[in-house]
């Protein structure tokens, strides 16, 4: 099933109807993954690992593969999830043996410590975050959950239940989760740098506008996977996205070329891009019409060529109307496969945290 680095746990469940919950869980994994059926069970296959499922008479059998502590509980915790969702009441009992067995702790939190804060333009604020393990989110992905707790509160953390579900404080201990970049790594200083748009009385904005030295706040991840090599990018979106495109941009090798779109407010918005790679940075201004209103976004991308030679990667992040004419318009029109482009809603005007990437 795996090699020898890989971490396994294992589960029985008794189940009225094992048998059924195993046709639900492979009806819904079809989509996320590959579904192998076998006599009596499926092997199920997904980015985080693999699952087997075996049917006895009156129980599920499950052991999890994953190489590491991080997937290992994303699938385990995901498995408990569906259960629960797909035994439509039915109470059940699943408790995890094997390697994390009884870990309270979700390995991919850490709590981090505010160092310092301050803008850097008039509408974006940079938070400077203390982490005694900045490298945990050097990989697997640019952003991270920031859990921020309820003002004058000592924060209490989500933790894991014996089914790895995660279990979230509630009532006046409820966090507020905002997705973020982490715009940039110090390793040897022990900081994260995530850049804030300033735009409202939101939860984000208050948070990064009050951020003082001392202040906790918890963050899940990183996720969203690592960028795609490539020869040519073409990487947009509006300020939202401008600390991912700036960490990418700098990320890239000066053999690669990239074309980058960033939609801002006005050209006091604007910062430096630095890259070792040939970047061609255009800046769109929306002069006055509120963020999410314009189309500027979609028709830059739509006059620009995809290169004839080498491999194109196209990254987008912006509002979901502009996010989704990006992405029809590559699919549709430049027949951009799946695997040469990410276009991402980062935030859907008129809605709270919208989480939504879009593929
Ligand atoms: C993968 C990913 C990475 C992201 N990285 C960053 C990042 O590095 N920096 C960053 O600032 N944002 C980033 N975002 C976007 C951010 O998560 C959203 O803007 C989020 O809604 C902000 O939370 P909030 O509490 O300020 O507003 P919310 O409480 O979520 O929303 C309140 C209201 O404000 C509106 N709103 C939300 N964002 C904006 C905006 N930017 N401009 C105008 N109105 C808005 C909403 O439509 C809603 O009506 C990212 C999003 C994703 C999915």
């Amino acid at each position: 099933m795996a090699n020898d680095n890989t971490l396994r746990a294992t589960a029985r469940v008794t189940l009225a109807n094992p048998a059924g919950m195993l046709e639900r869980l492979c009806d819904h994994f079809v989509s996320h993954g590959t579904v192998t059926r076998r006599t009596g069970g499926a092997r199920l296959d997904g980015a985080f690992g693999a699952v087997e499922l075996k049917v006895g008479s009156r129980a599920l059998s499950i052991v999890v593969a994953s190489p590491d502590e991080s997937r290992l509980f994303v699938v385990k915790s995901s498995v408990a999830e569906h259960l629960a969702e797909f035994a439509e009441g039915e109470s059940f009992t699943l408790s995890w043996h094997g390697d994390a067995a009884g870990e309270t702790r979700i390995p991919y939190f850490r709590e981090v410590v505010v160092r310092r804060a301050r803008d850097i333009t008039p509408a974006m604020r940079r938070v400077t975050l203390a982490c005694d393990d900045p490298g945990h989110f050097a990989t697997g992905g640019l952003h991270v959950r920031v859990l921020i707790p309820p003002r004058g509160r000592v924060p209490i953390w989500p933790s894991a239940g014996p089914d790895s579900r995660v279990i979230w404080p509630e009532g006046e201990d409820t966090l507020a989760k905002r997705t973020y970049t982490i715009r940039a790594i110090d390793q040897a200083r022990g900081e994260l740098d995530i850049d804030v748009v300033l735009h409202d009385e939101s939860p984000g904005s208050i948070w990064a506008r009050e951020a003082k030295a001392g202040d906790r706040v918890g963050l899940l991840g990183p996720g969203g996977g690592d960028v795609i090599p490539a020869d040519w990018y073409l990487l947009c979106g509006d300020e939202t996205a401008l600390p991912a495109i700036a960490r990418i941009a700098g990320n890239l090798p000066s053999s690669a070329r990239a074309s980058i779109v960033i939609e801002v407010a006005d050209a006091s918005e604007q910062q430096k891009i630095a890259s070792d790679a040939a970047i061609e940075v255009t800046w769109l201004h929306r002069d006055g019409a509120p963020a999410g209103s314009t189309n500027l976004l979609p028709q830059a991308v739509r006059g620009i060529s995809l290169p004839d030679q080498g491999k194109p990667f196209v990254f987008a992040g912006c509002e979901q109307a502009a996010a989704r004419a990006i992405r029809k318009h590559l699919r549709a029109e430049k027949q951009l496969p799946k695997d040469r482009h990410l276009v991402a809603a980062y935030w859907r005007r008129g809605h709270a945290d919208v989480h939504d990437h879009g593929d």
